[in-house]
């Protein structure tokens, strides 16, 4: 897709501090979104790109302004789990159950579509995916607008998904209507993706809301092998987004799949030029490469991750060695994202310290150069 050849829009920044204040921001960014336009908008998770879904020409321009394949479906956005029943058919009881004790917050469902709501917000596909979000300026603005509103992330195709406005900014000045700055996401990774169209049901992108958390309600849950492995060619795709390029920034990452120690040892040993570490608060002290740190817990790394990926761009970083995320809890949303960034590169040093090949006892590490495949974890 050409990115170019978008026409140009006049983007108006709306700050909202205050969603009980600022009404008239808020007003302002509805009534684009009801009259068809673009806003770019704060929920708890990332920045998302809302246009009105059921409008077709709307969301076609969500496309055209991400450069975002037709055929990877939108997330419709409402703020009552009522709702969902004017959009989607055949909902099973444990839909509401999910959420009562999700919603609203940073949990997707995937159900059969009504009519309504257009193939062009589908990508194509009989189902729709619907969320509920938390965030309080996100609320406002759909209901102020009274229209389920799609939204994927507001970043263009292919980059790091915003978790500030100014990430927004960054991606799409002149390209939508409005921007509104509520300041930094709490999430930082998308929302967790489940499709109960599907028999038994399946979980396609995690988030916040864990397998283990959703499990309670739905025992039999699946959780997709492509959310750790990569798509086999000619795969079919179960979750569209599945297939295509994500969040990818210019240098070549590579995961190390290390404690703390030995991932500082890893790094010092090969420091280079253009070499980053993308680490956790513990390894800092020991680090003599430049280095940016994802914090303390998985909530933290999740929080950080998009942020991190662009500052690295930035900063020029040619290659980076990044520490292996937990994968408990939401760090397996952290490493479904971090193993996209790397392309599936992926190193256990646990075991390459074990390979006759290893020359460098000293650091304990494989020699520089090692060509990465990823290893099964
Ligand atoms: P984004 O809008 O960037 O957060 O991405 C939304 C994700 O949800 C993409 O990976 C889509 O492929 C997926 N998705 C949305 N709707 C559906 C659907 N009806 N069936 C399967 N996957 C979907
Ligand atoms: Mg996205």
């Amino acid at each position: 897709m050409e990115y170019s050849k978008v026409a140009h829009r006049d983007t108006v920044l709306l700050t909202v501090t205050d969603p009980e204040k600022d009404t008239a921001a808020l007003d302002r960014a509805a009534a684009i979104l009801k009259n068809g336009g673009l806003v770019a908008l704060p929920t708890e998770t990332v920045y998302g790109l809302g246009a009105n879904a059921l409008d077709p020409q709307a969301v076609k321009n969500i496309f055209l302004a991400k450069g975002r394949p037709q055929d990877n479906p939108l997330i419709i956005h409402i703020v009552d789990p009522q709702q969902a029943q004017l959009y989607a058919k055949d909902i099973p009881p444990v839909y509401y159950e999910l959420c009562r004790r999700f919603s609203p917050g940073p949990l997707t469902v995937i159900l059969p579509k009504r009519e309504i709501i257009p193939m062009e917000t589908s990508g194509g596909l009989e189902t729709v995916a619907i969320r509920i979000p938390s965030h309080p300026v996100a609320r406002e603005i759909i209901r102020r607008a009274g229209v389920p509103v799609a939204a994927p992330s507001a970043n263009l195709s292919g980059s790091p998904s915003p978790t500030t406005a100014e990430h927004c900014v960054h991606d799409l000045w002149g390209r939508v209507d409005a921007i509104v700055d509520a300041g930094e996401c709490s999430v930082g990774v998308e929302s967790t993706v489940i499709s109960l169209a599907a028999n038994p049901p399946l979980l396609l992108r995690p988030g916040a809301v864990t397998p283990a958390q959703l499990r309670e309600f739905l025992p039999d849950l699946v959780v997709h092998h492509a959310v750790t492995d990569k798509l086999q060619e000619n795969e079919r795709a179960d979750s569209p987004g599945m297939k295509y390029k994500h969040y990818a920034p210019k240098a070549q990452i590579t995961i190390l799949d290390a404690g703390s120690e030995q991932f500082v040892r890893y790094v010092n040993a090969h420091a280079h030029e253009g070499l980053y570490a993308l680490c956790f608060e513990e390894d800092v002290a020991g680090l003599k490469v430049p280095y940016i740190s994802l914090g303390r817990d998985e909530k933290d790394q999740a929080k950080h991750l998009f942020a991190a990926l662009r500052e690295l761009d930035e900063k020029g970083a040619k290659e980076v060695y990044a520490r292996c995320p937990s994968r408990q809890g939401v760090g397996l949303a952290v490493y479904n994202r971090l193993i996209r960034a790397a392309a599936f590169h992926e190193c256990d040093l646990n075991e390459e310290t074990q390979a006759p090949s290893d020359q460098n006892s000293e650091a304990g590490v494989p020699a520089a150069g090692t060509s990465f495949e990823k290893r099964k974890a």
